[in-house]
Formats: structure tokens, C-alpha cells, sequence
């Protein structure tokens, strides 16, 4: 839950809680088990909620119909929009009773493989809350570190890059690998070759600094 950013947990009839095995298998979230209600009913749990989402790997006769996650979910959120909703999950051993499913407006079974459709709790809520994260951040939720590049510098800016190309071609003419008389296709090619590599700042300076150092070596005066 906490890993896709979804904290409020409820906890129906739990045959031991606080427990320390729990405690430890939350390592990093046992903020989310301190802050978890106890209660003593599905009906106490689910007060003043909208929309609840039975899950089951199982369709009951009389339940709700049963959606797909990623469906279920969209709708879930749509719902949040009016007030609190649940996700209802059943415990290992039982999972949930027909009278817990008839409380819930919509139920999920996750597609598994028919002959094995049984998932363990804490898979079967990793999924959903993946789903949640998925659908609220529209498919593309931030990923940690995203957009920031070891190392990296300000993008080149035109006049920079033009700077570039035109020190190119000085030294370029000047060690002779390229005659402005007979130019071909060198100039463009380089561009796109550049091009593909969104030069930053510091690359436009390094690059530049190379071009600098083969002009003194070579006694070519520096221009551009
Ligand atoms: N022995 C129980 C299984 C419980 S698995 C039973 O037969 O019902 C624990 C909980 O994980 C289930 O109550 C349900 O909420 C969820 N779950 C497991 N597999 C699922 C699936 N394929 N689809 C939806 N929920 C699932």
C-alpha cells in the first residue's frame, strides 16, 4: 500500500494486532500499521463510504458484477470523487464471505490463470494499489530519480550550437578534412549526427575546448 502511495488501512476482527511478526514484515511501513483503525465489522469499516470493491478470486451468485482491475479501478477513482471508497479484500484462510461481498457495489476477480486463481493477500493488494497508482497519475506515474541525469548541464542553446558548428568548420578547412569548395554532404550529416545528441552546455564547451587544442597544436589561428 504505502509503496503506491495509498495509506488509510482497516482491519476487520484481526485475530492478533498490534503483533510484532506483523511490525516486522511492514519494515519501512509500520507507519501504516500504527496508523491502521481496528474494527469489528465489515459495516463499521465501510462507514461513510461511497463505493466499495469487493475482491475475489471467486463470482458469487447473488454478488456484484464482476469488472476487471483496471476497469474497476477507473470507476473506483471516478467515485472518489464523491466521497470515501474501499477496496475490500478477503483473509487468507476464508477470504471473503457472500455477506461481505453483497455490501460492496462492484466486485474485481484479478484474471489469473483459471486452475489457479488464488493469489495471496498481499499480491492481490499490490496489484490493486498498482493499478490505483497507475490510473490516478494516468499511466505514467513519477518514478523516483526520473529526469535527473548524472552529470548533466544546461541544453545548448541555437547561438551556442551554431558557435560550435562554425568552429567545426574552421578547424575542419584549416587541418584540410573539409574543402568549402567541394563541401558534399559533411555539414548537414555532422548536424544530424549532433542533432541526435542533444548537446548540452558543457559537452558544446569540451567539444569546443578539443577544437581549441588541435588549433594551437596545429598553429592554426582560432576563429569562430
Ligand atoms: N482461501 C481464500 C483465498 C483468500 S486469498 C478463498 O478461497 O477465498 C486472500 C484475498 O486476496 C481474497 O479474499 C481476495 O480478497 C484477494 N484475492 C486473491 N486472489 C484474488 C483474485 N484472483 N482476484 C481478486 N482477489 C483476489
Amino acid at each position: 500500500m504505502k509503496t503506491m502511495g495509498i495509506g488509510e488501512l482497516y482491519l476487520v476482527e484481526p485475530k492478533r494486532f498490534p503483533d510484532p511478526e506483523a511490525d516486522v514484515r511492514a519494515t519501512g511501513a509500520v507507519d501504516v500499521l500504527q496508523r491502521a483503525s481496528v474494527v469489528g465489522s465489515l459495516d463499521e469499516a465501510l462507514n461513510g463510504c461511497v463505493f466499495a470493491v469487493a475482491m475475489s478470486a471467486r463470482q458469487r451468485d447473488l454478488g456484484p458484477a464482476v469488472g476487471q482491475p483496471r476497469e474497476t479501478v477507473a470507476r473506483l477513482l471516478v467515485e472518489a470523487g464523491e466521497g470515501q471508497v474501499a477496496l475490500v479484500f478477503g483473509n487468507e484462510t476464508v477470504g471473503l464471505s457472500n455477506e461481505d461481498v453483497l455490501r460492496c457495489q462492484a466486485a474485481v476477480s484479478i484474471p489469473t490463470d483459471p486452475a489457479f486463481s488464488s493469489l495471496n493477500l498481499g499480491s492481490a493488494v499490490q496489484l490493486l494499489c498498482y493499478e490505483c497508482r497507475m490510473t490516478a497519475f494516468a499511466g505514467r506515474p513519477p518514478v523516483a530519480g526520473q529526469g535527473v541525469t548524472p552529470f548533466a548541464s544546461p541544453a545548448a542553446t541555437a547561438d551556442e550550437t551554431e558557435g560550435f558548428f562554425r568552429h567545426l568548420e574552421t578547424v575542419m578547412t584549416a587541418t584540410g578534412f573539409f574543402n568549402p569548395e567541394q563541401p558534399g554532404r559533411l555539414l548537414p550529416k555532422l548536424r544530424r549526427l549532433f542533432g541526435r545528441a542533444r548537446l548540452e552546455r558543457d559537452e558544446i564547451n569540451i567539444l569546443r575546448g578539443i577544437l581549441s587544442a588541435t588549433q594551437s597544436q596545429t598553429g592554426h589561428g582560432r576563429k569562430g
